[in-house]
């Protein structure tokens, strides 16, 4: 860990990134609001579900936003706020947030502004407050229709709860709505799945993050599921279920533009796509990653304590890593692959002029078994590949 070291942006020092970067000079701004009312079985993020330092939270991601603005001085593209649940803020808090970063940053003509939200939270005097205060995209937390399976969840929220959420959203205009939802679980059956996608897809949302359900150690879900009480996730039904996504969205003609993200046309997100194209971003709160878009990556300390306490004493801390070439080789390779354009080869070529010629076997290989696609000078997931994607990303990593 380093504490009260600060990150300068250099000039492109970096061939890979320097390379990757010619096109993408503007920023994104995360900001991590640690707090839910529940804890979700299935959650690995740093959340907490008491209120120790939640009146005074935003006073100290301002304070740190101080500590880091000399090296962040243009307007961002996007700002992020997600957790946790920032949606559990009063409106109060955000827009001393957002009054700072206009007074600090400001933001591009178009920037994308994003605030993630839980159904139970949505009411119209708070997405007044938002809209006036320049979020223009909500992501909500909506998970599931299933009220057995957002019980099972430990969700507080129930599947009323989304509709009227939604409902509400679209009667006030939102410029933009996300829907994020689970697939594949214990609890899931296909044809609640399937109501599940009819109604987001007829939901007036424009954009749609679909996860399969993970269990990842430390969670609840991996311990169910270790000692017995519940059964392992099946295989079988996330491809299921993924398939499905993937018919429903070819019926509606949505843009299926990454493995778990589709949107209707021209309704791609900005955020997520800027951390897959290379873009630096500043990440402030705890837990909170940031990266200069070249080679160095740190992330704040997971910790609302010691966050706090370091930032009251003017110290940032954090732990930092140096991504050497081969490192950012693999997450060009990593990130691209998950999109609907794939990997460009001529890109790849010029990033690691050897990578081509060592790997045309294996990509000779993965495209018989089904796994890739060669179009016109890229490289790309079939829907079996995107099932296996990350054997296949690991078979074409230096
Ligand atoms: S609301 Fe979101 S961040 Fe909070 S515990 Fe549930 S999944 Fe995790």
């Amino acid at each position: 860990m380093q504490k009260g070291s600060i990150l300068l942006k250099q000039k492109c020092a970096n061939q890979i990134a320097c390379k990757l970067r010619t096109l993408h000079e503007l920023s994104g701004l995360y900001i991590h609001i640690p707090f839910c009312k529940s804890a979700c079985t299935y959650c690995n993020f740093h959340f907490t579900t008491g209120s120790r330092y939640r009146d005074s939270f935003i006073q100290h991601i301002i304070r740190e936003y101080e500590l880091q603005s000399h090296a962040w001085q243009e307007p961002w593209d996007t700002v992020y706020l997600g957790g946790g649940t920032p949606s559990i803020l009063p409106e109060s808090q955000i827009e001393l947030l957002f009054r700072h970063i206009a007074q600090k940053n400001g933001l591009v003509p178009g920037a994308e502004v994003t605030i993630e939200a839980n159904p139970e939270d949505i009411q119209p005097q708070k997405i007044q407050a938002w809209l006036a205060m320049g979020i223009n995209r909500v992501s909500l937390g909506v998970q599931s229709l299933s009220d057995t399976e957002l019980t099972a969840m430990n969700r507080v929220h129930r599947a009323e709860d989304s509709l009227k959420s939604l409902a509400l959203l679209n009667a006030t205009g939102f410029p933009s709505v996300n829907i994020d939802l689970i697939y594949g679980s214990q609890w899931l059956s296909d044809t609640d799945w399937e109501h599940t996608l009819k109604w987001a897809f007829d939901s007036g949302a424009d954009h749609i993050s679909a996860y399969a359900l993970t269990a990842e150690t430390n969670t609840k879900l991996f311990k169910d599921i270790s000692k017995g009480t519940l059964p392992p996730i099946s295989e079988e039904k996330q491809a299921k279920h993924f398939e499905m996504l993937h018919e429903m969205a070819a019926k509606s003609q949505w843009d299926f533009y990454e493995i778990s993200n589709l949107s209707k046309p021209g309704y791609r997100a900005k955020h997520n796509s800027n951390y897959w194209k290379n873009k630096p971003y500043l990440g402030l709160g705890p837990s909170a990653h940031s990266y200069d878009g070249q080679f160095t990556r740190r992330w704040n300390i997971a910790d609302n304590k010691q966050y706090v306490e370091s930032i009251e004493q003017g110290l940032l801390n954090f732990e930092e890593e140096i991504l050497n070439e081969s490192q950012l080789f693999n997450e060009f390779l990593l990130t691209n692959l998950r999109t609907v354009e794939g990997v460009s080869l001529s890109l790849a070529a010029k990033l690691q002029p050897n990578w081509l010629d060592k790997s045309q076997h294996t990509i000779a290989e993965l495209s018989n078994k089904h796994f890739l696609l060669q179009e016109e000078g890229f490289i790309k997931l079939t829907m079996q590949g995107k099932l296996l994607s990350d054997y296949v990303t690991r078979e074409l990593m230096l």
